[in-house]
């Protein structure tokens, strides 16, 4: 992507959106320096590596030893089947199971089993069908690898994560959504994709097609299969221009919903207030509208360092807290006038804000909640976090449409989704005060009608899982069935699943 010298214009486009960089705690260094095992010859996979690896993921608290850790390239077509079926075989031979990753983003061991073969899949090329907005790529294509090649052909994705490291099969095993609106989950826009089943079986899913695999592969976290490759929707890239709101957060909910239903608004997200003085009291609502003319071209974010020394300066310091909300409702709005595209709102790496101070750990958590029950869980919240002493750095507020397809969904009507990011110390004490909080947060969730997102800490209580997703039992059954002897495994499935 090409990546001109910022200009006064860009510069200030960027500031202007740089309170969406500021939205999105970030990790972390993925994974612990271990040896690892390319797959590069059939069909031998499992002599590939000597030494059992160490693998970890986002936050780095799921140190998970696995019996081996193998790299696949990205190879054209039935190559690509070929190998991965191989490393299937392989692993049935020696009675281990497997987990697929890309990014390893997920922060408790999703992509990870212990005494298993760890598959990280890598990326291929993107074919994309300009015509029909549609492109098709492999599973392991992350999104900064995406954008570039759709941007010259026009096109953006139609929805994605704020962040472009993760990978296009992940996006679609944890079903995840953007803040473009108005929209559903990632998996609303996959048109088709091929599924690698545990006994090597390889099957073509979409909404029409083995509907009932396809549900359940849609958020279901690489339990059903190992996906291959996808085909997706695009649509234009665009130049917008953003706008914002203050307000009070109460409010916020009615506002949000008549803002992302109107037609001009591409993008939009809301941001709350950390500060003590003012805890989880005061909104900002911020969207970007279409533009007519030419767009813009794709840069990264301008004056990263900027946005990182606000961001990680909140902690620990409530001035740093009112600085950074002072930053976002005094000085963005007055910078706003450039046009900035949605591409390059888009393409913007997690490692912008990422935690790296060792002794500290940065924890996502995101709860789901019908808008009529927002302003009753910030109440909530309100009483539960100051309690339980979380150092809350962000909360971002985003709308996701109804799902009608994944079994596993997180938001069945539409939800405003809350997402918060944590920093706490790394001890033991520490962690478990997370898990005391994280358990009452999700009380206050499904108390209301919402639910909560499954790719992060698995610190639920099993009977929480099947109280925020009604469907779980039906969905471990239905594991069971297609994967009797349980090929397919991870740290979520040990933690909510197994016992079912
Ligand atoms: C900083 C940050 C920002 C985030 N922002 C958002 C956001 O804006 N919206 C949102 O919805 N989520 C967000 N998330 C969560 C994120 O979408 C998930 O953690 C996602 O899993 C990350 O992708 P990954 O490539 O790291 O997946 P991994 O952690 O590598 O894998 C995730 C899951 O998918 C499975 N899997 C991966 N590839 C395959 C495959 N090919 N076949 C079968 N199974 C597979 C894995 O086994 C695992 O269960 C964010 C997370 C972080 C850390």
């Amino acid at each position: 992507m090409p990546s001109p010298a910022p200009t006064r214009r860009t510069v200030l486009g960027h500031l202007a959106a740089a309170p969406l960089a500021l939205s999105v705690p970030v990790s972390l260094p993925l994974s612990l320096p271990v040896p690892r095992a390319r797959s590069a010859g059939l069909p031998s996979p499992a002599g590939a590596a000597s030494v059992a690896p160490v693998l970890n993921d986002a936050g780095r608290m799921s140190p998970t030893r696995v019996a081996r850790h193998v790299l696949v390239p990205s190879e054209p077509g039935e190559a690509r089947v070929a190998r991965l079926r191989a490393e299937l075989k392989a692993a049935a031979a020696e009675g281990r199971p497997v987990a697929v990753g890309v990014a390893r983003h997920s922060m408790g061991g999703q992509s990870l089993v212990p005494e298993g073969v760890a598959l990280t899949l890598e990326g291929g090329g993107v074919e994309i069908d300009t015509a029909a907005r549609r492109y098709r790529a492999a599973a392991g294509t992350r999104w900064r690898q995406v954008i570039p090649a759709l941007d010259a052909a026009g096109l953006s994705p139609a929805v994605m994560q704020s962040n472009n490291d993760f990978g296009i099969g992940s996006t679609f095993c944890v079903n995840a959504h953007g803040w473009a609106v108005p929209c559903g989950p990632f998996g609303t826009t996959v048109r088709h994709l091929r599924l690698l089943l545990a006994d090597g079986t390889l099957v073509a899913c979409s909404p029409t097609e083995e509907p009932e695999l396809f549900a359940h592969a849609m958020g279901g976290y690489g339990l059903f299969g190992l996906v291959v490759d996808l085909e997706l929707d695009a649509v234009p890239n665009r130049a917008l221009a953003p706008d914002l709101a203050r307000l009070p957060a109460d409010g916020f909910a009615d506002a949000f919903l008549r803002t992302v239903r109107t037609p001009e608004v591409a993008m939009a997200y809301g941001r709350l207030s950390v500060s003590r003085s003012r805890f989880l009291e005061e909104a900002v609502l911020v969207a970007f509208r279409a533009r007519t003319g030419p767009v813009p071209p794709p840069e990264a974010a301008s004056l990263p360092w900027l946005q990182r020394l606000i961001y990680r300066g909140q902690t620990g310091s409530e001035a740093g807290k009112r600085l950074r909300w002072l930053a976002e409702t005094q000085v963005a709005p007055h910078l706003a006038p450039g046009r900035v595209a949605r591409n390059a709102l888009l393409n913007v790496s997690a490692a912008v804000l990422a935690n790296r101070d060792p002794a500290r750990v940065d924890i996502l958590h995101e709860y789901f909640l019908p808008p009529e029950g927002l302003a009753a869980f910030l109440a909530a919240c309100r009483t539960i976090l100051p309690a339980a002493g979380g150092e809350l750095l962000n909360v971002t507020l985003r709308h996701v449409e109804a799902d009608p397809i994944a079994c596993l969904a997180y938001a069945p009507q539409a939800r405003i989704a809350a997402v918060m990011s944590f920093s706490h110390d790394r001890t033991p004490e520490a962690d478990a005060a997370m898990g005391a909080m994280t358990r009452r947060l999700i009380e206050a969730a499904i108390g209301l009608g919402g639910s909560f997102y499954l790719p992060y800490r698995t610190q639920a209580h099993p009977d929480q899982v099947r109280r925020a997703y009604p469907r779980a039992d039906a969905f471990a059954a239905l594991k069971r069935r297609y994967d009797p002897d349980l090929r397919f495994r991870n740290g979520l499935w040990d933690a909510y699943f197994a016992q079912a």
